[in-house]
């Protein structure tokens, strides 16, 4: 971010990420579209999986910054996010602009409501599934795996984020599927899986992302669990680790593979 600020993502309000960070200081977001984001995360990937001993890759943050804050979030920030506001949606930099000037033939500036342009929503997309794209080129070169979390579910990934994730060929996805988040009880960790393998279509499998903080007691865990691998789910994948004790162990072990 030093050396580079110019590849830090701009928000519609026109402030960049590496002076002005969103939400938290440590949100700072690169431009999915700059050539030399692209290329800098590239090397980054081909020398983790030149090392032998790396088994493969996992995404995460592969997104824009939050335009919409899942909803049990906008207490924490204090932030009622019922649409998407200029300083949350990304990235507006000139170099994305021009690009999609060029794609598409429309003016961002002269767009009196730029965010509910699809094209302009599309485009964005776009151009993080491109750079999903590229690593996960260099991986396949490799004959490595590749992971990711990713957002709950394609409609909050899309909505949220602007994450496209069912459109990236990855060997497995992990989708964060934190109820609490979404004021949502257990029973929607089903759903969810339901929503994301319809998305999938069978191209490959879903582990569930279960948080263990959003659940009330261990049989509640156990709950999740069994809601998650009856609608399809290849397994589950436990996150906020810090509340993995004995007793969620015990519930884990009774479904692993003999
Ligand atoms: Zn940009």
């Amino acid at each position: 971010m030093k050396e580079h600020p110019e590849w830090a993502a701009v928000s519609r309000s026109g402030k960049s990420t590496a002076t002005n960070p969103p939400y938290v200081d440590y949100y700072r977001w690169m431009c999915p579209s700059n050539p030399d984001v692209q290329e800098f995360l590239k090397k980054d990937v081909q020398a983790m999986l030149d090392k032998d001993y790396v088994d493969g890759i996992h995404f995460d943050y592969i997104r824009y910054c939050d335009v919409i804050l899942a909803s049990n979030l906008w207490d924490v920030y204090g932030i009622e996010q019922l649409q998407e506001l200029p300083e949350y949606d990304f990235c507006y930099c000139d170099l994305c602009k021009s690009k999609f000037k060029e794609k598409y033939g429309k003016d961002i500036n002269e767009m009196k409501y730029p965010q509910t342009s699809l094209s302009w929503k599309e485009f964005r997309y776009q151009a993080v599934n491109n750079i999903a794209g590229e690593l996960i080129q260099i991986a396949n070169k490799h004959n490595k795996p590749v992971t990711a979390a990713v957002f709950p579910t394609p409609d909050v990934a899309k909505k949220l984020v602007m994450q496209d994730w069912t459109n990236w060929k990855l060997d497995a996805v992990f989708p964060m599927i934190y109820h609490g988040f979404y004021k949502e009880d257990v029973q929607w960790i089903g759903s969810a899986v339901q929503q994301g393998l319809r998305g999938l279509d069978g191209r490959f499998p879903l582990y569930a992302g279960l948080y263990l903080p959003d659940f009330k007691n261990v049989n509640e865990v156990d709950e999740g669990i069994q809601y998650a691998l009856k609608n399809g789910a290849a397994g589950v994948s436990i996150f906020g680790e810090g509340n993995l004790n004995d007793e969620v162990l015990a519930v884990l072990s009774k479904y692993r593979k003999k």
